[in-house]
């Protein structure tokens, strides 16, 4: 059977591998409340152990004053560590009372009045007390700390205050000892439980500290993910925002220009057509001075639905400035440009229509202009479609007018209407 020393020995190095193995877990990763108390725990608990084992030669008692001193100190921060991990108040006074009695008790019962059985009875029932203090905190505790690792601690808890109850029972109706290294069942029992209590425990805090670790990790993923949507998010309205015309919703002149290279590229390699309407509000101005910007703005929307409901899904209609409305058509040759824009100007024109209506009188005119193989951008398509709406408000509005390169390389530009008489 081992000796008594011995299980004091095992104690002690086990309490100073746990010891060091905090102090390098405190030293290389971030600092978790509670770890310093616990820490010194070890550091009291191998103390202790250390003690215990000297040869008890006179003045001998003050080694056993500071062998029970320095277990029951133990004890008392490493309740001060879980309670600190959890968040929770420390209980100060009652723990300097505790030591105070401690080494009132040791040294009385040692020096003054010699009685082994009261000094392991009162150490025994301190230690109960303060580890079942540490099971209230964890029964207690709700912030964070991992139910099934903090209910394994809170059972090894009870487990051995039980047993330091037991041994408090066990020593009074147990013929006495006088020392703890006489061969006796019940001091070596206390002595591995005390052990076995050092190992158990340490285990118990890393896995709380071990869950929370991970814990925080996890909750650091989930914000960073949920920044990174955030962020996606954001730059997603950014790049909306950036391309849409916010009165009308419809694309601007810069989201034109980049589909309309886009278009042009197609049209070029597979010898798709490729069309261009360019649409202005005849007399807007006069819409703004006489009903108001509003209404103006109301117009401009307005036409936006209009011309959105008569163009196919592949089609885009954008806003290129003022009351300018640009539509491209991919795959769209001149005569289905031209259907396509005096179908634009007829429901303009009859949504104008009623007198006293939302907009009497509204109407437009476009210019159309298509793909013709010398055109090398989309500058150059533009520039005719603006020229056959310059042609179109010239010749009175309301109409469609078409521009194209003649075989001569000029321009030839042609009206749906006859030019109107000039005024
Ligand atoms: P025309 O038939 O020759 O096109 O005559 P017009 O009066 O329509 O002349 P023009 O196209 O040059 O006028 C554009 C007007 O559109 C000038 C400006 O005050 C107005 N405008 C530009 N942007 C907006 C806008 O966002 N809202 C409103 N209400 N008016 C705008
Ligand atoms: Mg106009």
């Amino acid at each position: 059977m081992l000796d008594n020393r011995t299980f004091m020995v095992a104690g002690c190095s086990v309490a100073l591998v746990f010891l060091l193995a905090m102090l390098v877990i405190t030293l290389t990763t971030r600092r978790y409340r509670g770890l310093g108390w616990w820490t010194t725990g070890n550091g009291f608990f191998t103390v202790g152990f250390l003690t215990l084992t000297l040869p008890l030669t006179p003045p001998w008692h003050w080694s056993l004053l500071v062998a029970n001193v320095c277990s029951v100190a133990g004890v008392i921060v490493w309740n001060f560590g879980v309670r600190r991990f959890l968040d929770q108040g420390l209980p100060l006074w009652a723990a300097a009372a505790s030591l105070a009695l401690t080494v009132g008790v040791i040294h009385y019962f040692s020096a003054w009045s010699y009685n082994i059985t009261i000094r392991i009875v009162f150490v025994s029932l301190t230690y109960s007390a303060w580890v079942l203090d540490l099971a209230g905190a964890l029964g207690r505790a709700r912030n964070g700390a991992n139910s099934l690792s903090r209910r394994i601690f809170f059972a090894t808890a009870l487990v051995i205050a039980g047993f330091f109850v037991f041994r408090a029972a066990a020593t009074i109706f147990q013929p006495p000892v006088q020392n703890l290294f006489q061969p006796n069942w019940l001091v070596s029992l206390s002595m591995a439980m005390l052990m076995l209590a050092v190992v158990a425990f340490n285990i118990c805090f890393l896995a709380l500290m071990a869950v929370r670790h991970e814990g925080d990790l996890q909750t650091k993923i989930l914000e960073l993910n949920q920044e990174i949507e955030l962020r996606h998010a954001l730059e997603e309205r950014l790049a909306r925002e950036a391309t849409l015309d916010p009165l009308t919703g419809l694309a601007n002149r810069r989201k034109l220009e980049e589909l309309a290279a886009k278009s042009l590229a197609v049209a070029r390699r597979h010898g798709r057509p490729l069309a261009l309407l360019m649409m202005d509000i005849d007399h807007f101005k006069q819409i703004n001075d006489q009903r108001g910007h509003q209404a103006g703005d109301a117009a401009l929307t307005a036409l936006a639905e209009i011309c959105q409901r008569q163009l196919r899904e592949e089609d885009t209609l954008a806003r290129f400035g003022g009351d300018e409305f640009v539509a491209l058509l991919p795959h769209t040759d001149l005569d289905q440009a031209l259907e396509t824009a005096e179908r634009l100007r007829s429901e303009v024109e009859s949504f104008g229509r009623p007198e006293g209506g939302p907009l009497p009188g509204l109407t437009i005119s476009l210019g159309v202009s298509v793909f013709q193989p010398g055109d090398s951008n989309f500058a150059a398509l533009l520039a005719r479609a603006d020229a056959a709406l310059y042609q179109a408000k010239a010749q009175g509005r309301n109409r469609v007018c078409q521009a194209l390169v003649g075989e001569t390389g000029d321009l030839v530009l042609h009206c749906s209407k006859p030019i109107a008489a000039p005024a």
